[in-house]
């Protein structure tokens, strides 16, 4: 079955099989005798012919080629006539085939052909083979070729890093022209040289191996180094080197590095880096503790006070740890002996959003059982949007502050309890001697006796205010609570009180009256110790006023006066105890400090609340609210 078609299709010899091949061919094929006349077209030439309206009958079969080209005219007419020439040179022998490339564009696309004339001998006469290909498709990629390497080849010849290619031997072959503005050197004078030639002398033994290096990595990686390289002015410069290794590639077979100048960022760094050590040195040497955490708490810088305070012998054991490692190690309590959690710590108030917080904390290490008094303060750091990135908290020991007030209220407590004997012997001698000296009639003597009283009386309550500080500091301020009515303790104290001086006058405004559960003679001693303070901080022939009122819950009294006033800082401290506002008015003014400190820890144990408010020069209003149950 197979024998027969072989036989049938054999090329040799069948020109039906040779037509049909020719026919099939997409390349315009005519064959010329040796006197130029057209003897056969295929079919592309028939079609083409038929499209372009050949003048020519049968696609121009019979027609003289060389003629038709030698009599066009128009824009085509030089060409055709430079085909001729190359027709005739081909048939004169004078070269054995004849190629052009020429446009052949029309309104709709560009196009391109090409023309090949072969000479070929067939039955004792000359042919010519003349074969117009059209070549557009590989014509139009050549030119997106050509553009595309355009634009590759400014690409890296704009580029502000330039480019270098090495051979395997580290030899420079190519140097993008941005290596003059990059080192100051012309691409020329790069060529041929060995790579490290121009790396600082202390990188170069690196530069060596990594080159070396960069050779062996499996084609296609980058290798990235930094080196300082010598610019054709004599300075260094700091240059970022990326190579990739295309040897293995065989269109680039080179190593392909990119330089990229870094002189700045470097200097920079080095700048910061230099301001970075200076800041650590002096956060090092700062006695407190600071330390900052990251928003997950965890410890992102601690300096060396820190790491003491905290039992570590160095900073970077403390690092090391957890926090939750790091306060494992304490038992903490605040100044009230309650007991501190992990989310009670400044800093994570602070991280869980609170703008600042602060804790005198007490810690006792379970490791050594040592003890530890310290001010834990926190602050946030946030972004331009308000988002917390850390938290700042500096630990200030207050261990030996502490134990110096220790001592001192020990001392106090201890003089002031000596001192109470004493004052009551001399009080009992005196009643006696009063007694005689009335009897005697001496009324100068009972004059003296009565100022010396006065001084003693001072002292006594001197002495009493003392031991009442000792006894709130170690929490036995005892009360005897009971019922009584407010208004007129308040009533008999000013009384009492308008008894002893004469200098203010002192208003009762409230009618209200009020029962209150209370240790009456502390009460009276605070209603006291503010109308004492009204009078004293204002200016002879002021008012005092003394207001009363209640709701439900709370009796509210308030003491008024017109005096010197307190400042908005001194405010907030001023029931600090042995706190004393150090102005130059009030300098003037004999005191300890401990009137108010006493009187607000008076309210606070019976659960009420103390305030003030006040202004420098206008004048104070001091107020407690008492609750009515006790
Ligand atoms: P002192 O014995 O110094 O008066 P206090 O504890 O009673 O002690 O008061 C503390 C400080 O508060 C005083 O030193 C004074 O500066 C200020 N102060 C108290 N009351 C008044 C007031 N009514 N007006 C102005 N300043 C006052």
């Amino acid at each position: 079955m197979n024998a027969e078609p072989a036989a049938r299709i054999s090329p040799h010899g069948n020109l039906a099989f040779l037509k049909n091949v020719i026919d099939a061919l997409s390349a315009h094929i005519a064959i010329l005798d040796e006197h130029g006349t057209i003897v056969m077209v295929n079919e592309s030439w028939r079609q083409f012919a038929l499209m372009n309206h050949m003048q020519c009958s049968d696609a121009g079969v019979g027609c003289n080629y060389l003629h038709v080209c030698d009599s066009a005219i128009g824009d085509e007419a030089s060409l055709a006539r430079i085909v001729a020439h190359g027709i005739r040179n081909v048939l004169g022998c004078k070269r054995d085939t004849f190629m052009l490339e020429y446009p052949c564009h029309n309104a709709e696309r560009p196009l391109w052909f090409q023309l090949n004339v072969t000479r070929f001998v067939a039955c004792d006469s000359i042919y010519m083979i003349v074969v117009h290909e059209n070549i557009t498709e590989w014509k139009l990629a050549e030119q997106r070729l050509q553009e595309s390497e355009k634009r590759f080849r400014l690409m890296i010849e704009r580029s502000s890093d330039a480019i270098v290619m090495l051979d395997a031997q580290g030899i420079v072959r190519y140097v993008s022209p941005s290596i003059e503005s990059l080192l100051g050197y012309r691409p020329q004078d790069r060529l041929g040289h060995y790579c490290t030639e121009i790396i600082h002398p202390d990188d170069r033994i690196q530069a060596e191996q990594q080159f070396q290096g960069c050779i062996q990595t499996p084609p296609g990686s980058c290798v990235r180094a930094q080196y300082r390289m010598l610019h054709c002015d004599g300075s260094w410069r700091w240059i970022e080197i990326n190579a990739t290794n295309y040897l293995h590639d065989r269109d680039i077979q080179a190593i392909i590095a990119s330089y990229r100048d870094i002189t700045p960022r470097v200097q920079r760094e080095q700048e910061l880096r230099v301001e970075k050590d200076k800041l650590e040195a002096i956060l090092h040497s700062v006695a407190d503790g600071i330390m900052v955490q990251d928003e997950s708490g965890y410890l992102l810088y601690a300096n060396k006070a820190a790491a003491d305070v905290l039992d570590y012998d160095s900073v970077e054991a403390l690092m090391h740890d957890s926090w939750q490692e790091i306060l494992g190690r304490f038992e903490m309590v605040d100044e009230k002996g309650q007991v501190l959690g992990t989310g009670s710590l400044p800093g994570c108030r602070v991280l869980a959003g609170e703008a600042e917080a602060s804790a005198i904390i007490h810690s006792t290490s379970k490791l050594t059982g040592e003890q530890h008094w310290a001010t834990v303060q926190s602050r946030p750091v946030t972004n331009a949007k308000d988002e917390i990135l850390f938290a700042i908290t500096i630990i200030h020991d207050l261990t030996e502050q502490k134990e110096a007030e220790r001592r001192k209220d020990e001392f106090i407590a201890m003089a002031s309890h000596e001192l109470k004997t004493p004052l009551t012997s001399l009080k009992i001698f005196m009643g006696v001697l009063q007694r005689r000296f009335r009897k005697n009639g001496e009324d100068q003597y009972l004059e003296y006796l009565g100022k010396i009283e006065a001084q003693i009386n001072t002292l006594t309550e001197l002495i009493n205010d003392m031991l009442d500080v000792s006894r709130i500091q170690i929490g036995k301020l005892l009360l005897r609570k009971e019922t009584f009515e407010l208004s007129r303790l308040m009533q008999e104290t000013i009384d009492n009180l308008r008894g002893t001086q004469t200098t203010h006058s002192i208003r009762y405004e409230s009618s209200v009256e009020v029962q209150v559960f209370a240790d009456r003679y502390r009460i009276g001693q605070v209603l006291i110790n503010l109308l004492t303070n009204a009078v004293k901080y204002s200016p002879a022939g002021s008012e005092v006023i003394v207001r009363l009122c209640a709701d439900q819950k709370y009796a509210v009294v308030s003491v008024q006066d017109f005096g010197i006033g307190i400042d908005e800082v001194d405010q907030q401290r001023i029931f600090e105890r042995f706190y004393q506002v150090t102005g130059p008015v009030e300098k003037t003014f004999p005191g300890l400090g401990i009137g108010l400190y006493i009187s607000n820890e008076i309210i606070k144990c019976h659960q009420g609340r103390m305030w003030v408010e006040s202004r420098k020069g206008e004048g104070s209003t001091f107020s407690f609210a008492l609750p009515l149950q006790g």
